[in-house]
């Protein structure tokens, strides 16, 4: 059988020990098994030929057939440039070389014919075309087998050094001619048959030459088929093994503090949603398996209160909780609200973060080791070594993606046993990336906000409605409310920003000098955050004027007003989670996103989405189509654990739900995968699991 994963790539005909270093630096690419992966990115329809008469300038890349009747050298030194006239019979354009000039010149003759190649663009008011492929007619013949013709990235590197699209076309045509057998199947024949799939070597050959649009499809489908096929199988098993291996703690009766809680301290009525995620979360914890489960909702859904009553089915099973948030402010406020939710009820409840004074500190580890501390809320300060907890049933993480993988492994590890995970987040998360990404976890989702609460109303203006903007401050601060003021924060440039904001700041307070104002930034002592932070959620400053460090979490009910400046910067998730910050109380709240006149078209869709639906999954859907999975707040900082080579997580969704139900009832039927036609799978699972990141220990 050939293995192609171990030929080294300077041995393929074409390549060389020059390229190869190239293909290896500039694209990973290592073997001819590599280089057979690496698939092009587009397609163009070879078999069409345009005519001058029908070009336009937004025309996509065309072939037209015909002869140049001059060339014409213009300029000199960098300036220079080639023109050449070609005609067909209906009209004629200029071909235009700004490099490679003598090459061009020496290369093809005046009045032959010949198929030029290349993508049209519009030049002082006429049509040219740019540096185009061209062909000999009998050539061309030749290459009329090729009907649509595969183009790869390259890197400006591998141009330069002549490695550019055509030139990998052709060791990959090298390499595919050179396969004296067929490339072993990596799916076990009976799906391969069932499903009518492609055999693996057809679709590899029919991915970079087509035979026609059909093949090219049905290549493509079972090429992702595979690719998400292996990660929910992979994700699949580990979350049945661990279902097997890890027992969990059963929390199986209801006691008084839950029961107490619901009776006599709750003061509204849960929503139909949070009841029936209290019941999925009751129905783990009181299974013996461990539970492992992503609670998703859009801020003020209420998943807070959901985490606390589990807390509280926790501690009437004889365990202790915790509560883990990303960053201080949060912690507090999460620790404000649990004691309020619990002020009459007689349980212990602690904040450790990294400002908790040293003594408390101690207090606070001799209670968790006793035991006597019921409900432990805190930073990444919980995960250091001398946290010990008597008897920790269960973890709550909120907005999880904060939190590094290893960082929420070391939670395990202070149990035995380990502790039931309910992982809070109020990014919504596309279904599938939710799949892919948390893949292991069952998925709780509240889609209900509680009663009462008015949609935000979200508007867009031009900068140069900021007067305007202003009086309708004045006139909700004069009713009570308070507001925020968002200023962008990016990285690279982080100085200018930072000057933006203190600008904005020092305007704000001219325009308004009979109220008072908070600033909140990243440059600022935690201390200093947390102290500008309380007087406004107190009440005593009526703006708060920030940077996205007030993204997450945040609750202050009396706010109503979220103004985003310079809101074109920011990404639809990201808005989004900013717009979540108001429209917690009772008011009607509004949502202001300010930007200059002149948008680019995406910019102007964000804006229309966020104006036109408050609907956080809706918005994530198009976040995703719109940028793509990396780009997506929550997978960034974690990272997509896996290349996505050809499955596209943002247009495959079905493919990819169907890919899971095959890989599932397949380990229902053989978990271990023990069948001998499954011993392929297992082999590719470990094949994968090599090559990349570790997409098992997500959860
Ligand atoms: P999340 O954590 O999902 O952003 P919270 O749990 O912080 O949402 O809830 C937002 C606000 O709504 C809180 O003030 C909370 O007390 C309140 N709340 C939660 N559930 C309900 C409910 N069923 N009815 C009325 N108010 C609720
Ligand atoms: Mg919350």
């Amino acid at each position: 059988m050939i293995n192609l994963a171990s030929n080294e790539l300077k041995f393929l005909a074409g390549v060389g020990p020059k390229r190869a270093d190239l293909l290896n630096k500039e694209l990973d690419i290592f073997t001819f098994e590599d280089l057979l992966y690496y698939f092009p990115y587009k397609y163009i329809d070879r078999s069409k030929f345009y005519t001058v008469r029908e070009l336009q300038s937004d025309t996509a890349y065309v072939q037209l057939k015909g002869k140049i009747t001059r060339f014409e050298t213009v300029g000199t030194g960098h300036a220079q440039r080639l023109t050449a006239l070609f005609s067909d019979h209906t009209g004629s354009i200029e071909l235009v070389w700004f490099k490679g000039i003598k090459y061009v010149l020496g290369q093809y003759k005046v009045n032959e014919e010949y198929i030029v190649f290349g993508k049209p663009s519009l030049f002082n008011g006429r049509i040219n075309m740019a540096h185009p492929e061209i062909d000999k007619i009998q050539d061309a013949d030749e290459k009329q087998k090729i009907v649509l013709q595969g183009f790869y990235n390259t890197t400006e590197k591998m141009k330069t050094n002549f490695l550019n699209s055509k030139a990998i076309q052709k060791i990959m045509f090298n390499l595919i001619s050179s396969l004296h057998e067929k490339v072993p199947e990596t799916l076990p024949g009976y799906l391969v048959s069932q499903f009518k799939l492609m055999s693996l070597h057809e679709a590899l050959v029919n991915i970079h030459f087509p035979s026609s649009a059909s093949q090219l499809s049905r290549a493509r489908q079972r090429l992702k088929f595979e690719e998400l096929f292996y990660i929910q199988l992979s994700l699949l098993r580990t979350a049945k093994i661990r279902n097997q291996q890890s027992r969990g703690f059963r929390f199986e009766h209801v006691g008084d503090a839950f029961t107490q809680f619901y009776k006599q301290h709750l003061t509204f009525e849960l929503t139909n949603a949070q009841k029936k995620v209290i019941r999925e979360i009751r129905a783990d914890v009181g299974s013996g398996k461990q539970m492992n489960r992503l609670l998703q909702g859009d801020v003020g859904s209420g998943k807070t209160l959901v985490a606390l009553m589990v807390m509280l089915l926790a501690i009437d099973n004889g365990f202790q909780a915790c509560i883990m948030a990303p960053t201080e402010i949060l912690a507090t406020q999460h620790y404000e609200t649990i004691l309020a939710f619990l002020s009459e009820m007689n349980l212990n409840v602690g904040l450790l973060t990294g400002s908790t004074k040293k003594k408390e500190r101690g207090q606070l580890h001799e209670q968790l080791q006793s035991g006597s501390l019921h409900i432990l809320i805190g930073t990444h300060a919980l995960l250091e070594d001398n946290v010990q907890f008597n008897n920790l049933g269960l973890v709550v993480i909120d907005e999880q993606h904060r939190f590094g993988v290893a960082q929420r492994a070391k939670l395990w590890a202070k149990n035995d046993q380990a502790p039931h995970i309910l992982v809070m987040t109020a990014t919504p998360i596309p279904r599938t990336l939710a799949m892919t990404i948390y893949g292991d976890l069952e998925v709780s989702v509240i889609d209900e906000l509680p009663p009462g609460r008015k949609p935000i109303q979200t508007y867009h203006y031009y900068e140069n409605k900021r007067n305007s903007v202003y009086r309708f401050i004045r006139k909700e601060i004069d009713e009570g409310r308070q507001i925020y003021i968002v200023y962008p924060l990016i990285e690279e440039s982080e100085n200018l920003d930072f000057q933006n904001l203190t600008e904005g700041f020092g305007q704000l307070k001219e325009v308004f000098p009979d109220y008072k104002l908070s600033m909140v930034h990243g440059k600022l002592k935690p201390a200093e955050k947390d102290e500008a932070m309380r007087r406004f959620a107190s009440g005593e400053t009526q703006i708060m004027v920030a940077t996205t460090v007030i993204e997450v979490g945040v609750n202050v009910p009396n706010a109503s007003v979220m103004i985003i400046e310079s809101a074109q910067r920011f990404g639809l998730s990201q808005l989004h989670q900013l717009r979540g910050r108001v429209g917690r109380g009772a008011d009607q709240s509004y949502c202001i996103l300010l930007t200059p006149f002149e948008l680019g078209k995406e910019t102007r869709k964000r804006m229309e989405i966020m104006t036109r639906t408050n609907d956080g999954f809706e918005i994530a859907e198009a976040d995703l189509k719109m940028r793509g999975p990396g780009d997506i707040e929550g997978t960034q900082q974690s990272g997509l654990p896996f290349n996505l080579k050809i499955a596209d997580l943002a247009h495959d969704s079905q493919m990819l739900q169907f890919a899971r139900n095959v890989a599932n009832d397949l380990l229902d039927h053989d978990p271990l995968l023990q069948h001998p036609e499954h011993f392929v799978l297992t082999k590719q699972l470990q094949k994968k699991q090599k090559e990349a990141v570790d997409w098992k220990k997500i959860s």
